[in-house]
């Protein structure tokens, strides 16, 4: 697929993109991560992609599970939720309409029942493993009570569409927003791709985690984090195949693709930077 060339009138429709920090951690030996969410604000309502921690887990972290509480030492704060957040930018909650998820790790999904009205878009492999949690990792890392409150789930399980070669279901058209599939973190895990007017947006969701990882001459990543991804991965091998594919689309596509991952600070400072 290629970018279509935009026509003027639809340039100067508002969409408007805000980079949100929905859940920053503070992991032992390991630089501080954000949860970098988006929210896309269109003429017909709002779309979230994930939702970082949301108000229930900030009122009683035993929902999190020790285990990542003390690894991740997330910073439990009303004010960095996506609900507030929204609020805090002068919109109504309850128009986020759509939320498209990477995966349903508890730092992705906490935020689902700040918005109970929303559909919720997923892979049908990750929304299997999640309500399945087969496997000792998958039960810490899936938290039933995060979807406790009844979702209405959108999910996707055949590619209807190709983005830049890859499969891809398209969620929603205008802006075009489209779930990527990349297993390998989970094994439902997938990128979002969020089509602005002249470039793509690429949401690499726990594809890796620091910026580091996307060098094309020399990747690289702090040895704490490297370890954390290989002990997190669903399929280690798998995850370095999809980051390789990232790596060759950066090749190809230099300009086209603005990539970034969850919990990199540096991308979430450099593309928040741009929202104010
Ligand atoms: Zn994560």
């Amino acid at each position: 697929m290629s970018v279509r060339t935009i026509p003027n009138a639809q340039r100067r429709s508002s969409v408007v993109i805000h980079h949100l920090d929905c859940a920053p951690m503070r992991p032992l030996g390991a630089p501080p991560l954000v949860t970098h969410c988006l929210l896309v604000a269109t003429n017909s309502g709002l779309v979230l992609v994930d939702t970082g921690l949301g108000a229930a887990d900030i009122a009683d972290p035993r929902r999190l599970g020790a285990m990542f509480r003390h690894t991740m030492r997330p910073e439990l704060d009303l004010s960095r939720t996506a609900v507030h957040q929204i609020r805090a930018l002068g919109y109504d909650p309850y128009d986020v309409s759509d939320i498209v998820i990477t995966h349903l790790d508890l730092d992705h999904a906490g935020g689902l029942a700040d918005f109970p009205q929303a559909r919720v878009h997923v892979t049908g492999d990750e929304y299997r493993s999640a309500m399945r949690r087969d496997t000792r990792l998958e039960a810490n890392r899936y938290r039933p009570a995060q979807w406790a409150h009844g979702v209405d789930w959108i999910v996707h399980d055949t590619a209807d569409a190709t983005w830049l070669g890859f499969p891809a279901s398209r969620v929603l058209r205008g802006p075009d927003i489209l779930l990527v599939p990349l297993p390998g973190h989970t094994r439902g895990h997938s990128a979002v791709a969020v089509q602005e007017p002249d470039r793509w947006l690429l949401h690499a969701g726990d594809a890796y985690f620091f910026h580091g990882e996307m060098d094309l001459r020399r990747p690289r990543c702090p040895r704490t984090l490297a370890l954390h991804q290989r002990l997190v991965a669903d399929d280690h091998e798998l995850r370095l195949s999809g980051l390789e594919h990232l790596r060759e689309l950066r090749r190809t596509h230099p300009r086209l693709i603005r990539f970034f991952s969850s919990h990199d600070a540096q991308e979430f400072a450099q593309l928040a930077s741009r929202d104010r």
